[in-house]
């Protein structure tokens, strides 16, 4: 008994549990935050919603990233102001969200986010006005919209490095949940009991292990320990959220390792079901063609160039398709309308878990046929493939393929000889094309896969096709 008292005691989930009303506090000499460093338009908001008599803070990623030295995406800001006081405040300044209502303060190009503050509904406290409950029966909240105080906002975060506010005019931090430990430690944590927290909100899963890859941190033991036992529940939350969620874990930067925890953690499969079983089946192909895209996706945003979802889902899903396709051929379809089939089948079943826009999955077939169309070459056949919007996309495609280790006969060097050929070397290329086709036994080139790991990625990722 006493050893059980003592053991809670230790217990990292009891300062939690027991959520601190008071914060500490670090004045401008304890942390490195320096006013220049944020949005003027930021700091404007703010100092506005404080002169009008409301608390007002900048919270969340923007202070977490200051204080890690990274830039910061956005500003976002919390207050006490309700929406109708805080779009009474700024002529440029639009209510947005029905579930819960956020305002959104224009200034040209940039927005910041201002949000009221608010509480978490306690689990058992349903909504009498509307006799409807705020949570169902997995512990998922519904409704998150009670308003409360700066203390009850901080508990309602999802991370304790996320729960840090930041007041410009006194140039102080609030830290309610221990966060500045954590980012000293490099420790994903999430506020209060883990399970019930991830129960609420589900999502919350994805964002500790993108938080995770993107600063580098490791998930502390008792926040990553249900992750396995509760990755299920994703597949309650609406697919167009997912879908969202999804592009954030991929196109932020850090989609290798991001995808290497999700698989860690066994939550890929209620986001791509077909992705996570074609790894399983053939785990070195699958995983090669994933890495070596999402390693490509990552170079092209850290040098600033354009990204489409179409690529990544397209790559996503490939490795799914060749056992659909032999299955259709074992029930005695063609190859090419079995292709089409396994195709559409495969983004119609993904769509239920991630809603991909008709925008994007249009695309991602056109990038599969490419990889049927690309081996026919013969007559104007290679010359109409380059004139098609599509082909550079179709082409990186077909690199990363073979990057991957899948065997096409060097039909990737074919295409990038024949992009810098003149208009002779051309037609020669293709007049070879026809004699190795009628040659007995043309010599084949092999080449080995290697893992992705050790080679150099030689496709240029996410290509900008499609948007
Ligand atoms: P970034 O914008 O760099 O991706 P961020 O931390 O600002 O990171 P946002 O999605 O912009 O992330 O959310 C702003 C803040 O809102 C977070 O820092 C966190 O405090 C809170 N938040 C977001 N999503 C949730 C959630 N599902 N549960 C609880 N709190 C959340
Ligand atoms: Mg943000």
């Amino acid at each position: 008994m006493l050893k059980k008292f003592i053991q809670s005691l230790r217990s990292p989930l009891r300062r939690s549990k027991h959520p601190r009303s008071t914060p500490e506090i670090l004045g401008n000499s304890q942390h490195a935050m320096r006013r220049t460093q944020i949005s003027r338009n930021a700091i404007n908001v703010v100092e506005r919603l404080q002169k009008a008599g409301y608390q007002a803070y900048l919270v969340g990623g923007c202070v977490r990233d200051l204080l890690l030295g990274l830039e910061p995406k956005d500003f976002d800001v919390a207050t006490s102001a309700t929406p109708e006081q805080v779009r009474a405040e700024f002529r440029n300044a639009r209510v947005i969200g029905r579930r819960f209502k956020l305002v959104h303060v224009h200034f040209g190009r940039e927005i910041i986010e201002v949000a009221t503050f608010r509480a978490n509904h306690p689990q058992g406290d349903d909504d009498e006005d509307s006799n409807q409950a705020s949570r169902n029966e997995s512990g998922r909240i519904l409704r998150d919209n009670v308003y409360g105080s700066l203390e009850d906002d901080a508990q309602r975060r999802d991370l304790t490095i996320n729960a840090l506010y930041y007041d410009p005019a006194t140039e102080r931090v609030l830290d309610y949940a221990q966060g500045v430990k954590d980012i000293d430690n490099q420790q994903i944590r999430l506020i209060g009991d883990p399970t019930q927290r991830y129960q609420e909100d589900p999502v919350r899963m994805l964002r500790a292990v993108r938080f995770a890859a993107k600063l580098g941190f490791s998930i502390e033991k008792h926040s990553a320990e249900p992750i396995h036992h509760l990755a299920h529940l994703l597949r309650d939350i609406p697919s167009a959220r997912l879908f969202e969620e999804v592009l954030k874990l991929f196109l932020s930067g850090y989609g290798e390792r991001t995808f290497d925890l999700l698989v860690e953690y066994d939550l890929l499969a209620p986001l791509f079901p077909a992705s996570a079983a074609a790894l399983k089946r053939d785990p070195e192909y699958t995983e090669n063609l994933i890495g070596l895209a999402l390693a490509n996706t990552d170079k092209r945003i850290a040098e600033g160039r354009p990204v489409t979802p179409a690529f990544l889902f397209a790559a996503m899903l490939w490795p799914a398709l060749p056992a659909r396709v032999a299955q259709l051929q074992e029930r005695g379809m063609l190859p090419i309308p079995a292709m089409q089939e396994a195709a559409q089948s495969l983004i119609t079943e993904q769509c239920q878990r991630t809603a991909i826009p008709k925008r994007f999955s249009m695309p991602i077939r056109e990038i599969w046929d490419m990889q049927e169309r690309l081996p026919r070459r013969q007559g104007k056949r290679a010359d109409l493939l380059l004139e098609n919007p599509r082909f550079r996309a179709g082409y990186d495609f077909l690199l990363l393929r073979e990057d991957a280790g899948e065997e096409l006969d060097g039909l990737g060097d074919w295409w990038t000889d024949y992009q810098d050929a003149n208009d002779s070397e051309r037609r020669s290329m293709i007049r070879d094309l026809v004699a190795k086709d009628d040659a007995p036994d043309a010599p084949r080139k092999r080449r080995r896969g290697g893992s992705r790991r050790k080679r150099g990625p030689k496709t240029e990722g996410a290509s900008p096709a499609g948007e």
